[in-house]
Order: structure tokens, then C-alpha cells, then sequence
């Protein structure tokens, strides 16, 4: 049996050096903490859905580097089954060089790596397991042709298809109209509609306006993820908001990746949308309550006893 969750995406090694503050071009400084961490949206979604007891598969691709076999026994260690995680001898691992300031500021370079170099054909030896899953995830850190031929095989075999248009890219309408679920963020969602940004938060009516400039290119529901706010929910015939749980935010980092994981998960044990929506903003919210991301995401009874606190049972 293969596992009912399928995430096709990007591992990165997400290597942080923590400054006093930034250097000036050609300037050298003494970093004060230096840390490796699991990343990558394909590996924060697969942990975030292994964490919360979801069956899941990886399809991916690491490099011939020292990142490679240290991305795979991160990843292994959350419970994915990595049978369909190759690798790409002749480049790097996926990393990005995170550099933070004392005011918690930072700069992000990213190197695609293997990522880059997981073309279509690469996806051969994974069509067994995207053909049997029942949720199929996938956001956008490996090239376009990549996901839409994932998309493609996730539905014609009749898999839930969730697509994280993250990060902010432009998707072409076949693939939007291959996804049963699109999960923007509010800066995801305006770069899609091509709407500007608003130095505030969009009001409700401009959310649903751009959402529902994405299901007239085809999309079969969008989801908007607002942070603090919930989430939006926009579908040809009904447009709905959860509320996001109060709690301590620490860290928002992957709090996305999380609520996308989680949203899988419920959506693979047969829940209705509706409450799966309800799972994935719990699961969100607990991940902004410490740093990080894979080491932020949350357990199932932790979801689960914040569900139960909500309804006051
Ligand atoms: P992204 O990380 O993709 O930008 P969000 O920040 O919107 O996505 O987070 C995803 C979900 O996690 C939100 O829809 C919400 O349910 C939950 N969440 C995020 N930030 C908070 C917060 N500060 N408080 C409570 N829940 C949050």
C-alpha cells in the first residue's frame, strides 16, 4: 500500500546565520550563532502532515552534496516515506542562506539546487504513488512543468489536488483549473489576481474579487490564508471565513506549510472541508507559538486538544 498523502516539491537546507547586523558589501563580521535547519515548502508540508499522523510520501530530489543525506534522515526521521526522494549527483542540495538581524530582520538568498533540476521525466518513478494517493500537495520551489505534469497525473487518477501557489509565481490557467483547493496567502493571492498590495489588510469583498478572479481562470476553490485573520474561503457558490485561534506568536515561519499539511491530513481521513479548514487553521496557529519550521510543527493531540478547548468540550 502506498501512502494516501503525496507531497511533490522542494527539500532545502535552510542554513542561518544569526548577526548583530547586516555587512556592507565587502565587509566581514563575526556571526554570533549558526544553525542547519530542515526546509523547503514540499519538506515543511510532508513533516507537517507526518506530525499529525497523516501517511505520507515525498517525491523530490536532493543533491550530490553533504545536504542531501542529511535532508533525507530529517525527513525520515518525522515518519515520510522517502522511497521517491532521488538524487541529482552532478549539483547541490536546494539551500537557502538566511541571514538575521538583532531586530529580527533577514535576507534569504536561494539556491534552487537540485530542486532546479527535478524536471517532468524525473517524476517516473513516483507515478505509481501520486496515481494512488488520495491527496496530492504541491507548491511551487521546483520548475512549473514539474508540477503541472504531478498535477495532471494527481487528477486524472482522481486525487484531491491541493496547490500552494507559494512562493508567489504566475501559474498558468491548466494548472489552476487541475486544482480541487489553491491556498495563496494575501501576497500570494494579489500577485495571482495581478492586484496591487495593500499596505493594510485587503477588506473581505477585494478578497473574494481577486479569488474570484482565480476561478474564473479555472481553479475549483481558493482558500486564502490571512494569518492572524483565519482563513477565506471562495468557491463558485459560497465564500466563508474560520476565525485563526488566539495564541502566543513566537514565530510565523511555515505557519502555511503547516496549515497545508494539516488541511491534507483531514482531508485524507474523510473530514468535510469545512472542518478541515477548521484543522489546518488550528494547526497554524500552533506553529507560530515556537521558532522554526519542521521543529514547529504541531503533534496531533495538540491539534486535537485545541479543537476540544474551542468547542468547550
Ligand atoms: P503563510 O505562512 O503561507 O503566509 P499564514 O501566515 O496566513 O500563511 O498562516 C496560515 C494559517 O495559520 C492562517 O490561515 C491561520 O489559520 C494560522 N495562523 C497564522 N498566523 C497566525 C497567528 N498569528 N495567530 C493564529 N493563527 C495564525
Amino acid at each position: 500500500m502506498t501512502p494516501k498523502i503525496v507531497v511533490a516539491g522542494s527539500l532545502n537546507a535552510d542554513l542561518v546565520v544569526r548577526v548583530e547586523r547586516f555587512p556592507a558589501s565587502g565587509e566581514t563580521l563575526r556571526g554570533r550563532r549558526f544553525d542547519v535547519l530542515a526546509g523547503g515548502k514540499g519538506g515543511n508540508q510532508a513533516a507537517a502532515a507526518a506530525r499529525l499522523g497523516g501517511e505520507v510520501a515525498m517525491v523530490a530530489q536532493v543533491g550530490g552534496d553533504a545536504y542531501g543525506p542529511w535532508l533525507r534522515r530529517s525527513l525520515e526521521a518525522t515518519g515520510v516515506d522517502l522511497t521517491c526522494v532521488s538524487t541529482d549527483e552532478g549539483v547541490s542540495s536546494g539551500v537557502a542562506l538566511i541571514t538575521t538581524d538583532a531586530r529580527g530582520q533577514n535576507t534569504i538568498v536561494v539556491v534552487a539546487g537540485a530542486n532546479g533540476t527535478f524536471t517532468p521525466d524525473r517524476l517516473a518513478p513516483a507515478l505509481t504513488y501520486i496515481r494512488h494517493a488520495s491527496v496530492v500537495l504541491l507548491q511551487l520551489e521546483v520548475p512549473m512543468a514539474t508540477v503541472e505534469r504531478a498535477a495532471a497525473e494527481a487528477r486524472a487518477a482522481g486525487a484531491t489536488l491541493l496547490l500552494d501557489p507559494a512562493p508567489a509565481a504566475d501559474v498558468p490557467d491548466q494548472l489552476l483549473s487541475l486544482a480541487s483547493l489553491v491556498t495563496p496567502n494575501e501576497s500570494e493571492l494579489a500577485a495571482l489576481a495581478s492586484a496591487p498590495m495593500h499596505d493594510g489588510p485587503v477588506p473581505d469583498d477585494e478578497i473574494d474579487r481577486r479569488a474570484q478572479r482565480l476561478l474564473s481562470r479555472g481553479a475549483g476553490a481558493v482558500l486564502v490564508k490571512l494569518g492572524a485573520r483565519g482563513a477565506r474561503l471562495v468557491t463558485p457558490s459560497r465564500c466563508a471565513t474560520w476565525s485563526a485561534f488566539a495564541v502566543d506568536v513566537v514565530d510565523t515561519t511555515a505557519a502555511g506549510d503547516a496549515f497545508n499539511g494539516a488541511l491534507a491530513v483531514a482531508l485524507a481521513e474523510g473530514a468535510t472541508l469545512d472542518d478541515a479548514i477548521r484543522f489546518g487553521c488550528a494547526a497554524g496557529a500552533l506553529s507560530v507559538t515556537r521558532p522554526g519550521a519542521q521543529p514547529s510543527m504541531p503533534a496531533r493531540g495538540e491539534v486535537d486538544r485545541l479543537l476540544r478547548q474551542d468547542t468547550g468540550e
